[in-house]
């Protein structure tokens, strides 16, 4: 009797599920509801970004002994100035979708890593290198668009020396328990002028020129531009926190 009893209950149950799913209102969802913002128009910062450069000051960055920034800034761009070192980010960030625009030098000087090398750093940690990869072959995982000596971009969209290059770029970071053990990997989507290069790729640890990647435990870090000894150019950077 009470299994006969608990199996029409479930079939009238059942009926009533099967009921509300053919209402079409049934999945929809409405709260909460996005929030508007302008979006992003031929580079132009969404209203909601952090503008990190537009040409006018270097006020958002720093050098590693937070002195004032030493490199040229003409009120379009900032040229790396060779030996001034490594800018960054005053501000930290984690999870974020980064726009930046660079050039690589016109002026033909040197070869593989050493034309036009600098390179955008996620969290001071992870580098999207940044090369003259225009006709100028070095290691697939060290030209423009790798992750450094991890991952080579799916394609060598690069333009040439004195045109502007775009990164897009979606990075979502690395988190560490409390012992200092990493409970997911960092990934990165890179979109280098409109064509994708990095596609959710797994950023296995640090990028360093020499030795394997490693997993120190860290939170947010800025972001930090490398100064690689080549007058490499930059301009119109926004970051959005996600
Ligand atoms: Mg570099």
């Amino acid at each position: 009797m009470k299994k006969i009893i608990f199996t029409l209950a479930l079939t009238i149950l059942l009926n009533i599920i099967h009921a509300q799913i053919k209402d079409p209102k049934a999945t929809e969802v409405w709260e909460p509801e996005p929030r508007a913002i302008m979006g992003s128009y031929n580079g132009s910062a969404p209203s909601d970004a952090i503008i990190l450069f537009n040409g006018s000051n270097a006020d958002a960055w720093w050098h590693g002994d937070s002195s004032n920034v030493n490199w040229k800034v003409d009120g379009e761009s900032m040229t790396v100035q060779r030996g001034t070192g490594a800018i960054y980010t005053k501000e930290n960030f984690g999870d974020c979708q980064l726009h930046i625009e660079w050039t690589a030098p016109t002026e033909i000087k040197g070869e593989g890593q050493g034309r036009g090398n600098s390179g955008v750093f996620l969290q001071n940690m992870y580098e999207v290198q940044v090369l003259d990869s225009y006709n100028n072959r070095t290691y697939s995982n060290g030209q423009a668009a790798s992750i450094y000596k991890q991952s080579m971009p799916l394609v060598n969209a690069m333009s040439p020396p004195g045109e502007w290059n775009t990164y897009d770029i979606i990075f979502k970071a690395p988190t560490f328990n409390s012992d200092g053990i990493k409970t997911s990997s960092a990934f990165i989507t890179v979109i280098h002028n409109g064509v994708i290069v990095q596609n959710h790729t797994e950023i296995r640890g640090t990028t360093p020129y020499i030795g394997l990647p490693k997993n120190p435990a860290h939170g947010d870090g800025p972001i930090q531009l490398q100064d690689h000894g080549n007058p490499v150019k930059y301009r119109n950077i926004w970051i959005r926190k996600l």
